[in-house]
């Protein structure tokens, strides 16, 4: 039977999620990431382990249908790729950032400047819609050290909380790009393989869901039930079970986990009592 092949990461900061997500996924592997390539015993796929650089090349000559990497990753190699799916974890930015004691204006700053980084296609780009000409230094590793040595004036790198460029003595000034997590393919996949993705991507969706929404119950006095539905965000019809106090009901239905916390001090003085939240493993739509 015809198998999906997948490329994720082989280790780094996507290998853990990008396995958890196809585990949650409800989907089995045989052996672990140490070897080069992983088939799954309860779904048509085939995880190749690969360095994220090389993802979207792998995928672009077919030797891989699909793959996972940092949208960073995507939108530097500039392979005629689609994002079927963008996975929500992996969440970073791409910016510019200079020493920490520099006055800093506007991009004008850049201006016969040299910038270090290992995205020169996505900064040459950005340069090139500001209309600002800098010289682009290439490195692969340790960006962040290249101002210190003076090997650049400012560098354009992977930045989350920031901590990395305080202990370099670097500040954020520009922020060119988001990034996360993606799925990505090549526009056409043959028919077959097409109806496994589309599997594969329902179950993601599932799982996505299910992820943000909690399965909830609480006590509410019969008397304020229309009062409680109300401040419960997005409930469509929950469920009412009677209790053995005639005066009371138990509540029970599905609320997005952030919204629901925003209403939890509402409830309470609508007279809800004994709210349990509990997960959702997969939800179906
Ligand atoms: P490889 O050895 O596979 O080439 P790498 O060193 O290039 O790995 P990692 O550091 O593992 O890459 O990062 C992989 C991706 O994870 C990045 O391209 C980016 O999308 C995302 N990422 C990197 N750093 C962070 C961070 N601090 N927080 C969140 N996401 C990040
Ligand atoms: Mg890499």
């Amino acid at each position: 039977m015809e198998k999906l092949k997948i490329a994720v990461q082989k280790s780094g900061r996507l290998s853990e999620k990008s396995l958890q997500l196809l585990k949650e996924c409800s989907i089995k592997l045989t052996n672990g990431n140490r070897k080069l390539i992983s088939v799954s015993s309860n779904f048509p796929i085939e995880i190749l382990f690969l360095r994220d650089d090389d993802i979207p090349q792998s995928i672009y000559d077919s030797v891989a249908d699909i793959g996972i990497v940092g949208e960073n990753e995507f939108v530097e190699k500039n392979y005629p790729l689609k994002i079927y799916k963008r996975l929500g974890f992996a969440k970073c930015r791409l910016s510019i950032a200079i020493p920490k004691t520099e006055n800093f204006d506007s991009l004008e700053y850049f201006q016969n400047k040299k910038i270090a980084t290992s995205y020169p296609f996505i900064l040459k780009s950005f340069l090139k819609k500001n209309n600002i000409n800098a010289e682009i230094h290439q490195i692969s590793g340790s960006v962040e050290i290249s101002p210190g040595i003076g090997l650049a004036d400012g560098i354009f790198d992977i930045v989350s909380s920031g901590s990395t460029l305080i202990s370099n003595g670097l500040k954020e000034v520009e922020k060119v790009m988001d990034s996360e997590a993606v799925f990505i393919g090549n526009p056409n996949i043959k028919t077959t393989k097409k109806e496994i993705l589309e599997q594969l991507l329902f179950r993601i969706n599932s799982v996505q869901q299910a992820n943000s929404n909690k399965y909830i119950l609480l006590n509410v006095p019969k008397g304020n039930l229309d009062e409680v539905i109300q401040i419960i965000p997005g409930m469509r019809s929950p469920t009412i079970m009677p209790l053995i106090d005639d005066e009371w009901c138990s509540l029970h239905s599905v609320v997005n986990e952030q919204e629901f916390w925003e209403v939890i001090d509402q409830l309470k003085s609508a007279g809800a009592e004994g709210i349990l939240v509990a997960p959702i493993e997969k939800m179906i739509l």
